[in-house]
């Protein structure tokens, strides 16, 4: 089979030589069915497993339609959490800035008078959190009237109530026509009925209809009860066999507590939870793609989007109380056709969200069990393909 290039999508030649260079050769399958419907300036929800590429499905297009003599804004990404949004300029940069496209980030916690002398030197594609950005809009100016498109990313995330109000906002901004492109990894059927109000005659394409998470990642479950995860988690982080891991907790003084308990055991581990200064969020997000931090401790404020290939394994140490951001914390691993291990604990307060996790998305974790529990040998454990996700069409 010849497999498709980007020039048969519609990205032009210029375009599609800047991607190569980015070793961005073959489109994704998500990337496929979108790009041609933005070019052709249509209202989508795109919803793909983790992984999959949807930034640039979503990215690659809105830099061609850009008009180069136009230095306003004319794409706006809204993403929820600053880490994504610097995630996002980054990938969107390695491509606009070769093309003459001027990209740029606003997010909270960052000298304002920076980003307001930016934007004023001329901005042609702003990703922004919704905080900072609407605070420019009240307070200051921002030139919107030349904005075609503007994209919601991680959508049911910003659909939600808290974000609701603000994307709401953001959109009553912009009185022209404009084109409205939703992305995230799960759709809720009342998030997606909200979403289709802010659109016009939107595509809804659903990447292999069933399937929202990853095929490659296999899902582990291990039963305990409060007292007893930190030595379960301790023996997990000494016995596996982790090139990266992230350990998700359900709220910032777990997180904080954790790290304190484990610090002195584990080396190369470190935190990460939205109450720290934004500084020192950006430096260790940086620290844990350096791999300098091999165990990172977080909330979900790094369950959605973030992008770090080499993170193997994806523990929850506290099960999620949603299954969509179960969903989303272990679709950090497994990235782009990569294998990754997921590994839960539960307590007997997590079965309603366990069995929405199993009912919904089809993902049947197998128990987790050390082979070896002394001796310092490795665990040795099989991959059962019965615990890989076999997925039924979301709800
Ligand atoms: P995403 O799902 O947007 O987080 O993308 C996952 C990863 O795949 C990112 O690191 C992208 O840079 C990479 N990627 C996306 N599309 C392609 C492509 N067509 N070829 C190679 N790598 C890609």
């Amino acid at each position: 089979m010849i497999e498709e290039n980007f020039t048969d999508l519609g990205i032009n030649e210029e375009l599609a030589a800047i991607l190569k260079t980015k070793g961005f050769e073959h489109p994704t399958p998500i990337q496929k069915q979108t790009i041609p419907l933005i070019l052709e300036g249509k209202d989508l929800i795109g919803q793909a497993e983790t992984g999959s590429g949807k930034t640039a499905a979503c990215a690659i297009p809105l830099i061609q339609q850009i008009d180069k003599e136009i230095n306003d804004i004319q794409v706006l990404v809204l993403t929820p959490t600053r880490e994504l949004a610097l995630q996002y300029l980054d990938e969107v940069s390695s491509f606009a800035t070769p093309y003459g496209v001027t990209p740029f980030v606003i997010y909270g916690g960052f000298n304002k008078d920076i980003h307001l002398a930016k934007l004023k030197s001329g901005v042609q594609i702003l990703v922004a959190t919704p905080g900072r950005l609407i605070d420019i809009i009240h307070n200051h100016y921002l030139a919107l009237e030349n904005l075609k498109t503007m994209v919601i990313d991680e959508a049911d995330e910003m659909l939600k109530m808290g974000f609701i109000e603000d994307v709401d906002f953001i959109k009553s901004c912009i009185v022209q026509k404009h084109q409205t492109l939703l992305f995230s990894a799960t759709m809720p059927e009342p998030i997606k009925r909200l979403a289709m109000k802010y659109m016009k005659g939107a595509v809804h394409i659903k990447l292999n209809m069933a399937q929202s998470v990853p095929v490659n990642l296999s899902h582990y479950v291990i039963r305990a009860e409060r007292g007893s995860k930190d030595n379960t988690l301790s023996e997990i982080l000494l016995k596996e066999d982790i090139v990266q891991s992230i350990i998700f907790c359900n709220t910032r003084t777990r997180v904080k507590t954790l790290f304190k308990t484990l610090q002195q055991k584990i080396k190369n581990i470190d935190y990460l939870h939205g109450g720290l200064e934004q500084n020192l969020r950006t430096r260790i997000i940086e620290k844990f793609r350096a791999k300098k931090i091999k165990f990172l401790i977080t909330t979900d404020v790094m369950a959605r989007g973030i992008d770090v290939r080499s993170v193997s394994h994806i523990i929850n140490y506290d099960l999620p109380k949603t299954s969509e951001s179960y969903v989303h914390r272990t679709g950090r691993t497994a990235r782009l056709g990569k294998k990754g291990t997921a590994i839960s604990m539960m307590t007997r307060f997590d079965e309603d969200v366990y069995r929405e996790i199993r009912e919904k998305y089809g993902i049947n974790p197998m128990p987790f069990s050390f082979s070896a529990p002394s001796g310092g040998q490795k665990v040795s454990r099989e991959h059962h393909h019965a615990g890989h996700s076999r997925i039924q069409p979301s709800a």
